[in-house]
């Protein structure tokens, strides 16, 4: 009996999942495995909310296996002995797994391959799982990479997708290989109250639900922060739960503006995938430094504190912040203000910002994380680098009846619009009535500082 072995990373779905398929099809029986890679927890990589998704992921998988007749080998050490260990004991011909393009997934894929091969064993890595369009599939004349969103977009738009694979049927596991119960998310301590629950089912069900409610009125609807109407799918993404390739697929099919501007975003995720494959350094150090002297933890621990609880006295910040907390997710458009607040306004090193929101995100993802964070400041691929959101001006354009930050902020939650976004315009007495802070700086100040220090290094 020949038996493979089926590897799963960040594709945790049987639904258009190429390793799987491949394996099944090299096969009489598989081993779908999973490796709790201690590495992964020792650099940090697993916090609370991302490891509680996880735990009812694999919970997932394991259920749909065994309704196909099989079921999910969990395994606890270093990924590269727990596979070849599997593959001795089931015997083994070969491994399939899905690419990943971090230099952390980079090098333990190239000490995976080279054990295998020692012990005569063959690495199949599929690409276009974890994201549509693979790093290096569409290149600009000059260079390896596109560092411009608009242009490489344009190409990613022409490039052909692999069609999408049907979930398996049946999953013939042999039953001489042992695991572990997946983890449960009930043991894991410090999870966000509200963060939403993980695994392929959801993950398909909420696909469903947003194609019918949500995904039409996209391109009017994503930047309203009170009505909260994006597909908050990016956790799914993340773990692999869904596929891009089939999403953009049915995105295209429904066709319309909403459907156009999702798969537009869903091509940001492969922009940032194809930066970090060719520049990986830029996960830690600028992309493109501006020669920065940031302020630290030794130099603004009072400041980088105050945004961290939400506690700045700007509420969309504050919101955003607290959202962030709650929910182990935060509204795009907030994002975008929160992030630019900290390393512009209070002229923060965005590394502390990206380390917060790393720590908290469900969707927290090490390529859209921090070459976001260094879009924002300015250190990225923006090309409007100076560029500073005015945390009044965002929240009355995209907050305007101050609805988002009474929910987040309850202190604000007896005010109306403007003062809700404005409330150090309210009398003395009323403020001082409200619990709420006064802001950690002026505006002005804050652009001040942060123009001098820019320019100061040109
Ligand atoms: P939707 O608006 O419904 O978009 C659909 C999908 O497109 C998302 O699920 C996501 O996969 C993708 N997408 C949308 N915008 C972006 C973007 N700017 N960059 C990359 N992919 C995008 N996204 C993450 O997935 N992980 C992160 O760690 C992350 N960190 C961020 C940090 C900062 C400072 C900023 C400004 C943005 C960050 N984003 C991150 C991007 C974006 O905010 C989230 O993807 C989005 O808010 C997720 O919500 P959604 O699924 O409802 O998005």
């Amino acid at each position: 009996m020949h038996v493979s072995v089926v590897l799963f990373t960040s594709d945790l779905r049987l639904h258009d999942n190429p390793p799987l398929c491949a394996a099944l099809e090299a096969a009489d029986a598989v081993v779908p495995l999973f490796v709790r890679d201690r590495a992964v927890a020792a650099a940090g990589f697993a916090p609370p909310n991302r490891s509680a998704f996880l735990a009812d992921c694999l919970t997932d998988l394991d259920s749909c296996l065994r309704d196909r007749g099989g079921r999910l080998v969990v395994r606890s050490g270093d990924v590269v002995d727990e596979v070849c260990r599997v593959v001795a004991e089931a015997d083994a011909d070969e491994v399939h797994m899905s690419a990943a393009h971090s230099r952390f997934a980079v090098s333990r894929e190239e000490r995976l391959r080279r054990a295998l091969e020692a012990a005569g064993r063959r690495l199949f890595v599929h690409d276009a799982v974890t994201v549509a369009v693979p790093p290096g599939e569409v290149t600009p004349a000059s260079s390896g990479h596109f560092a411009v969103f608009t242009p490489y977009y344009r190409q990613w738009a022409r490039a052909r997708l692999r069609p999408v694979l049907a979930a398996p049927r049946r999953v013939p596991v042999p039953d001489r290989v042992r695991g572990e119960p997946p983890p449960a998310r009930a043991g894991i301590a410090g999870v966000s109250p509200g963060l939403p629950p993980g695994g392929e089912s959801v993950g398909r069900a909420r696909v469903v639900a947003y194609w019918r409610r949500g995904l039409d009125a996209y391109d009017d609807t994503r930047d309203d922060l009170a009505t909260d109407a994006t597909s908050r799918l990016s956790a799914h993404l993340h773990f692999g739960t869904l596929s891009p390739v089939e999403l953009i697929h049915r995105a295209r099919r429904r066709a319309g503006p909403g459907a156009d501007a999702f798969v537009r975003q869903l091509a940001w995720r492969d922009f940032h995938r194809q930066v970090l494959a060719a520049r990986p350094e830029a996960a830690h150090a600028d992309y493109r430094t501006r020669h920065d002297r940031w302020r630290t933890e030794r130099t603004a621990a009072e400041d980088i504190e105050a945004w961290r609880q939400g506690r700045t006295g700007y509420p969309l910040i504050d919101a955003a912040m607290r959202q962030l907390r709650h929910e182990g997710w935060m509204h795009n458009r907030a994002r975008l203000p929160a992030a630019s607040f900290l390393t512009k306004t209070l002229y923060v090193d965005w590394r502390i910002g990206a380390a917060h929101f790393l720590h908290w995100l469900v969707d927290g993802d090490i390529s859209n994380n921090q070459l976001n964070w260094q879009w924002m400041a300015g250190t990225g691929t923006d090309t409007r680098p100076n560029r500073v959101l005015n945390p009044v001006v965002q929240a009355k354009r995209y907050d305007p009846d101050g609805a988002y930050v009474r929910r987040w902020v309850p202190e604000l939650s007896g005010l109306g619009a403007p003062e809700v976004h404005e409330p150090w315009t309210l009398p003395a007495p009323l403020r001082a009535a409200l619990d709420y802070p006064e802001p950690v700086v002026e505006l002005a100040e804050g652009l001040h500082r942060f123009r001098q220090a820019r320019e100061r290094r040109l």
